[in-house]
Formats: C-alpha cells, sequence, structure tokens
C-alpha cells in the first residue's frame, strides 16, 4: 500500500464529499494516494509563469531558465534524466524566420490591371524558412477545402488541373460531412500543403472563412507572427528546415480585404464562396487572375531543450514499455503590449501543465510501489511553434518510440472554477477511453464530451505529433461541469479563450482553482497508474482512422 497521509485523508474528505465537488472518491485510491499538494501546483506555475521569465520563448534565457527548474525538480523527485547521453535534456536545433514586410509583395493581375496588396492589411506570409527570399508567379485555381481523402470518397482536385499554380484553398477548414477528428485532420496545414504539393501546385494560397475570424481574429493572427519566437521550424540532420521538403514555393494567408480582391469578378464572389462552404459544396474553379508574390526573411539559429525524465517500471519485462505524461513548456515571449504589458506569461497555458504534471511526477516517484510499465515524463518546447518539440521527440526519440503504449499530454490546464468533470480530447479513438473513464471514476469526476468539435482541438496539441506515429495518445484537461451554483464553467472558458487566451493577461493573477488543479493531478495518477498496469497493451479501436492511418504495422 501507498503511503497515507492523516492530512491528506480529511482534505480528501472535504475535498471529494463536500457539495462542491462531483463524485465520490474511491476509497482505495483516497487511501493509497500520496497527499496530493495544491500548493505545490500553484508555486510551480508561479515561478514558471513569472516576469523574469519573460514568457519562456524557445531558446530565450527564460525558456532555459524553465527547463533548468523542470530539471531540478524532477532530479529532487527521485527521476532518471532519459535525454541525451543519459542527462535530463534533448537539445532541439531550429531556424527562426522573421519576414521582412516592407520586402515581402503580392501583386494580383487581372488582364492588364495590378493591384498591389498590402502586408499586415491584406496579407501576411507565414512559414518563410526555407530560404530567405522566395517567389512564386502563377494562375490561380480555387480548390475549396484543399482536401483529397480518398477513404471518404472525397477530392477537392477532381478535374482540375494546378500544375505549376497556386492553389487557393480556405484555412483550417475541411468537408463538414467528415466525423469531427477526422474533419480537424484534412483542416490542418500539413496535410492541405502536401496535398497541394502531391497535386503539383508551387504554391498554397489561404483565405479565411469568418468562422475563423471568430476563432482567431486577424489581429490575432498578425500579433503572433510579429513575435519571432513563434515562427520556428525544426532542423533536420542534413541542415534543412523539417517539412519543407516539397515543390511549394509560397504559402501566404489573405485577410478579407485579400480575399475580396481575389474573387472580385469572378464566377462566384467572396461571399457565395464562403457560403458554399460553409454548406459543405464548395464552388472549385480556376481564376481568372495571376498572382506574383514575393519574400525575404531574416533567419538565425536557435537551440532550445525538450527535458526527458523517468521512473523506471517494476516489472523486468514491462518496463521496457512506456506511459509518455507530456506538457509544453514554452509559450509566447515578449510581443506586442496589451495594456501596457508585453511580456506572454503563459500561466494557464502551459505553466500549469507543467506544474500539474510535475507534481504527478513526484507522486509517482514517491510511491513505494511502482507500476509495472515506466514513465517518462516529457516537458517540450517550442508547441506554440507548432508543436515542434513533441514532433522532434518522436522524430528523434531517446527511447525506442515503438515502446511508448499512450502519450497522455497536458496542455493548458484551466481550472477557473470548481468542476465535477475531465475532458479526454481523443479518447473516442483507442482503449485509452476505459482507461480515462476508470481514473474518472476512481477520483470522483465524470467525463464529458469535447465541449469544442469545432476548433478540431485533436490535431492541434502535442499529443498529435505520437498520434502520427501510431500511439494512441489523448489531451486532457479539467472539465466545464462546474459545483459552484450558478457558475457556468462552460461560459468561463469561452469567454476566457476570447479575453486571456495567448494574450499577456495570462499570467499568474489568473484566478486558478488550485484544488480543481490538484484533483485533476490525482486523476492524471491513477490514469497513468491504469494504463501502466494494465495487462493489456493500449490500442486503436478496430477501424479506427488514425489508427488505420499512422499505426499500420506496429504490434
Ligand atoms: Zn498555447
Amino acid at each position: 500500500m501507498k503511503k497515507l497521509l492523516l492530512a491528506f485523508w480529511s482534505a480528501a474528505i472535504l475535498l471529494v464529499i463536500g457539495p462542491t465537488t462531483g463524485g465520490a472518491i474511491d476509497p482505495v485510491v483516497a487511501q493509497s494516494t500520496e497527499r496530493i499538494r495544491p500548493e505545490a501546483i500553484r508555486a510551480h506555475t508561479e515561478f514558471l509563469a513569472d516576469d523574469l521569465l519573460e514568457g519562456r520563448s524557445p531558446g530565450s534565457r527564460g525558456h532555459k531558465l524553465a527547463v533548468n527548474y523542470i530539471r531540478a525538480q524532477c532530479e529532487a523527485f527521485g527521476l532518471r534524466g532519459a535525454g541525451e547521453g543519459g542527462g535530463y535534456f534533448q537539445k532541439v536545433p531550429f531556424v527562426r524566420a522573421i519576414v521582412e514586410e516592407k520586402e515581402t509583395t503580392f501583386e494580383l493581375k487581372a488582364g492588364d490591371s495590378t493591384r498591389s496588396l498590402v502586408y499586415g492589411t491584406d496579407f501576411v506570409m507565414p512559414d518563410t524558412h526555407r530560404d530567405t527570399e522566395g517567389s512564386a508567379s502563377a494562375e490561380l485555381v480555387y480548390v475549396g477545402y484543399g482536401v483529397t481523402a480518398p477513404e471518404q470518397g472525397y477530392d477537392d482536385y477532381a478535374g482540375l488541373d494546378v500544375k505549376g499554380k497556386i492553389a487557393v484553398t480556405l484555412w483550417f477548414e475541411s468537408p463538414p460531412s467528415f466525423d469531427p477528428a477526422v474533419r480537424a485532420y484534412y483542416a490542418g496545414h500539413e496535410f492541405k500543403r502536401a496535398n497541394a504539393a502531391a497535386h503539383g501546385a508551387i504554391g498554397a494560397l489561404y483565405i479565411r472563412s469568418p468562422a475563423m475570424e471568430t476563432l482567431l481574429p486577424w489581429a490575432g493572427v498578425l500579433r503572433e507572427l510579429r513575435i519571432g519566437g513563434l515562427s520556428l521550424r525544426w532542423l533536420q540532420a542534413n541542415g534543412r528546415p523539417n517539412g519543407l521538403d516539397d515543390a511549394l514555393e509560397v504559402f501566404p494567408m489573405l485577410n478579407r480585404s485579400g480575399a475580396e480582391a481575389l474573387f472580385a469578378n469572378e464566377k462566384w464572389g467572396l461571399d457565395e464562396v464562403l457560403a458554399a462552404a460553409q454548406k459543405g459544396t464548395p464552388q472549385r474553379f480556376a481564376l481568372s487572375k495571376s498572382a506574383t508574390i514575393k519574400f525575404h526573411s531574416r533567419h538565425e539559429k536557435v537551440e532550445s531543450d525538450n527535458v526527458v525524465a523517468l521512473i523506471e517500471g517494476s516489472d523486468p519485462v514491462l518496463k521496457d514499455e512506456y506511459v509518455l505524461f507530456s506538457a509544453h513548456v514554452d509559450h509566447l515571449g515578449i510581443g506586442d503590449p496589451v495594456d501596457g504589458d508585453s511580456i506572454y506569461n503563459g500561466s494557464v497555458d502551459n505553466a500549469g501543465g507543467c506544474a500539474v504534471l510535475l507534481e504527478v511526477a513526484r507522486l509517482f516517484a514517491a510511491s513505494p510501489e511502482r507500476p509495472k510499465r515506466s514513465l517518462l515524463f516529457l516537458f517540450v518546447t517550442a508547441e506554440e511553434a507548432g508543436l515542434l518539440g513533441s514532433d522532434y521527440f518522436a522524430s528523434h526519440p531517446t527511447i525506442p518510440i515503438g515502446q511508448v503504449v499512450a502519450n497522455i499530454n497536458v496542455d493548458g490546464v484551466t481550472s477557473l472554477t470548481p468542476v465535477s468533470d475531465v475532458i479526454a480530447y481523443g479518447s473516442e479513438h483507442s482503449s485509452l477511453r476505459t482507461a480515462v473513464e476508470r481514473a474518472a471514476s476512481q477520483t470522483g469526476f465524470t467525463v464529458s464530451p469535447d465541449p469544442f468539435p469545432e476548433e478540431g482541438i485533436f490535431v492541434r496539441t502535442d499529443h498529435f505529433s505520437f498520434v502520427k506515429k501510431g500511439i494512441p495518445s489523448i489531451l486532457v484537461n479539467v472539465g466545464v461541469k462546474s459545483t459552484e451554483p450558478g457558475v457556468d464553467a462552460l461560459a468561463l472558458l469561452k469567454q476566457w479563450m476570447v479575453t486571456i487566451y495567448h494574450s499577456p493577461k495570462d499570467d499568474v493573477s489568473q484566478p486558478i482553482h488550485y484544488e480543481t488543479s490538484a484533483r485533476f493531478a490525482r486523476f492524471l495518477f491513477w490514469l497513468g497508474e491504469g494504463i501502466a498496469m494494465d495487462s493489456e497493451r493500449a490500442h486503436w479501436n478496430d477501424n479506427d482512422f488514425f489508427g488505420k492511418k499512422f499505426a499500420s504495422g506496429r504490434r
């Protein structure tokens, strides 16, 4: 049996049986769990989100301080280094690209007339890592969502010729008839880019739907792009940026004004195009215009660390299998000031997630009985720049990646109010659903469905780097069922996403309910324990889309 502390016992009763919380906790769990410390979660969060760490941008001094802190904590808890050379770190090489806005141009030609779009107002140019300059001059073809999905019987490119042309497509949109997670996969930039290249296009030009404008307003796009910290790609051994080894030269994104100019005097105007796409029946057609697009960009090399720490399993055979917990350390760094504050502290996103995971690591390390499988704690860099630290680890694993049975990712623990539920994004794809339900009922939570299916969260956090390696993976978070009378936790969260998320306001002044974070940490502990002790290895559901796409050949 694990240690029982009297203090915890009484706290557990207060926490779990009192009217402000959800269901009852399993008495075995209550008795066998090392005391979870809300104050430790608060203390880690306050350190990592302090102004002194300057928003933990990858490669910055603040990020180095953060990973040193996490390494020190892991070592003090008794975790072993499982990074490069048996240490705690894995160094990730990056190139950072900052677009030279004045030298980046977009000319739209219609017959004899040319219109110059204005950088920042009409268009932006993300992702200029391949070279310090580039250009494309070509005809434009509108390809709707830009999706080719044979297993869904769907192809936006059918009957279109985009060879040597620029494919115009909707940013982060895909056929609404698809299952939400499948829809999110096909909506992703990475898929659309590869598909455009596979069809012979030399550029991809993105337009934005009104729904996307609500989700991420243009001002937010500009703000994030101008924070150079976000504009990264990891470098392959040959020194080339990863993910850009195809024929695409340019991939700009248009604001509404730019998109209006694009579709002016065409067979269908912008509003008709957007309305049809929203209904799931996009027109696809060659535009009468062509575009000449040029960019200049400044490059610099950056290094930043992942932290990898291990608790070895107790079973002589199963210890070579791993349950992988992950959380990203980085945030946006220093950027455009909002109300006089320019430090993007990332307190909830994701100092809080790291803090919760540190407490879970401590609990495992302090338990006298270790689970059979090993537990790997991975604190990654450059999530905000596109899941890069996790993608690098998945591509350069310091343990055999085929031996990772599951990934549990923690990102943005938004305990704004006490809740009685947890959410496990993506658990419907694998046996992890059962593990989540078991751990939730052991720790007095219910499991709620994804409250934001339209946001495609399944493809937007670090666990997706492991899905692509065929590993059953989930993102877990506190839920949306408030236990405070009259408080609507979902409304609070939605409000938070619009007013605080990715702004300098996500700092230590956020009203985090650390008791709820601690209850969530207890859930994570039992989730990890359950997966690590299960007689069966976690597996994808039969015929699951992601299992079939990425896990064929895995045992
Ligand atoms: Zn974030």
